[in-house]
């Protein structure tokens, strides 16, 4: 890999503290939404003077930027290994492309789902069977099995995220194709916690279909895509019904457009937001292996930390394996919020606290990690806080944390009752 990492824009802003100082500030949020790439930031720059309609006018202007955007998707399908013939479009993000998909699967289609899923991949079927969570990978791909050798005949698909958006840990998806392509159904990826992470070849891992937003690939937020095979998109009515996702009008008939991408991309599209997604894809591509061993350094020096703090605890399915940036945790006596606030406030580290619109899975992983088996305390909210980290995270940012961590810890210590005491 190439050893100079792609920067990210405002990397140095300041942020105040409570008590007025102002301080760098330590973005522990990417999983939220990832700042933007400096090579975003300019390819949007270069695109501006040319913002135009697309697929209409006959205008220098517009060719230029039909070209761009058919081009952003032509970047898009090979930044994920998809089939050239593969269907790519372009969505607002995760949570519209896996709407779509549900809109456009068959009717009378059985999807299984895990309940460790986002909200997004989680709620929008028609009919789902949920699985529960699994103790390891191995139980996932037996879950998923059975489920599917047990489902009725007719279309089925299996929906599973890549990499989890609360314990940052990669789901055996490749293995999960298998079983899902040997009972004849499809597998949809959600891949919006693993693509800003980590090179996923939909090709060599027989995946049907893809979702992520750009939003947390480096780019923009408005954008995202929907991936895959194209034959159920393009017999499915148009999800958005509207100019361009026709390709005839008469009084009495409509005939939609017979491409997948024209099809659902009704109305003027984002065409800066496709740029952008383009160029993250492109600046990303050279630096996998760098980005990896640079994201690793970190994942270890945060949970070594985590694990040293008394009353910290990290949310975890699996314990072992391969993991993304992304750490969830718990302390002890404090609500969520609690910490959240104080580490902004007092520290200048932004961090998302709740349950990260994954709400069956916390639960889980709460009960399973013991956290609400102390009973009683403040932190028993159902709620954690989560850390999350890419191209601009540096190790001062994890030491602030865990130096600050370890001063709540230990004013909680010295505090009987943490909830009347003053932040
Ligand atoms: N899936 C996963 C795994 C996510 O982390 C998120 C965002 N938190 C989504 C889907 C939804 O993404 P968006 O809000 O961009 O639609």
């Amino acid at each position: 890999g190439v050893r100079v990492r792609p920067k990210v824009i405002g990397a140095d802003a300041l942020v105040p503290l409570a008590d007025g100082r102002r301080v760098p500030y330590a973005n522990l949020d990417y999983a939220a939404s990832a700042p933007c790439l400096e090579a975003v930031h300019e390819a949007v720059t270069r695109a501006l003077p040319y913002y135009s309609s697309v697929h209409r006018g006959a205008g220098h202007a517009s060719q230029v930027t039909t070209d761009a955007y058919e081009a952003a998707r032509d970047t898009v399908r090979g930044f994920l290994g998809a089939w050239r013939r593969a269907a790519v479009v372009f969505t607002r993000n995760t949570t519209d492309a896996m709407n779509l998909l549900a809109h456009a699967v068959p009717r009378g289609t059985t999807v299984v789902v895990f309940e460790t899923e986002h909200h997004a991949s989680l709620l929008p079927w028609r009919r789902a069977v949920r699985l529960p969570a699994p103790a390891t990978p191995a139980e996932a791909i037996g879950l998923a099995d059975r489920a599917l050798a047990g489902s009725p005949a007719g279309p089925r698909l299996l929906v599973v995220t890549a990499a989890s958006n609360v314990t940052g840990e990669l789901w055996p998806v490749h293995e999960l194709a298998r079983v899902a392509h040997r009972h004849g159904a499809r597998i949809a990826v959600d891949a919006a916690q693993l693509v800003p992470h980590r090179r996923l070849d939909m090709t060599a891992l027989g995946l049907d279909y893809v979702a992520f937003s750009g939003h947390k690939l480096y780019a923009p937020f408005g954008a995202g895509v929907l991936a895959g095979r194209s034959d159920w998109l393009r017999a499915a009515d148009p999800y958005l019904k509207g100019g361009g996702a026709s390709a005839s009008v008469t009084a009495s008939r409509t005939r939609w457009a017979p491409a997948a991408e024209q099809r659902h991309e009704a109305g003027t599209p984002n065409v800066l937001g496709a740029i952008a997604i383009a160029a993250a894809c492109e600046a990303l591509t050279p630096h996998w292996d760098a980005l990896a061993a640079h994201e690793e350094r970190l994942l270890v020096r945060l949970r070594s930390g985590l694990a040293a703090i008394p009353g910290v605890r990290e949310l975890t399915l699996w314990g072992r394996g391969p993991r993304v940036g992304i750490v969830s945790f718990t302390v002890d006596g404090v609500p969520a919020r609690e910490v959240a606030l104080a580490l902004s406030e007092r520290h200048g580290i932004g961090v998302r606290d709740g349950k990260f619109c994954a709400h069956p899975f916390v639960r889980h992983l709460l009960s399973v990690n013991g956290t609400e088996a102390g009973g009683g305390t403040p932190a028993g909210d159902g709620t954690a806080v989560r850390a999350s980290f890419g191209l601009g995270t540096t190790k001062e940012h994890i030491d602030r944390l865990l130096a600050a961590l370890g001063r709540l810890a230990s004013e909680v210590a010295d505090t009987d009752d943490w909830s009347s005491s003053p932040m």
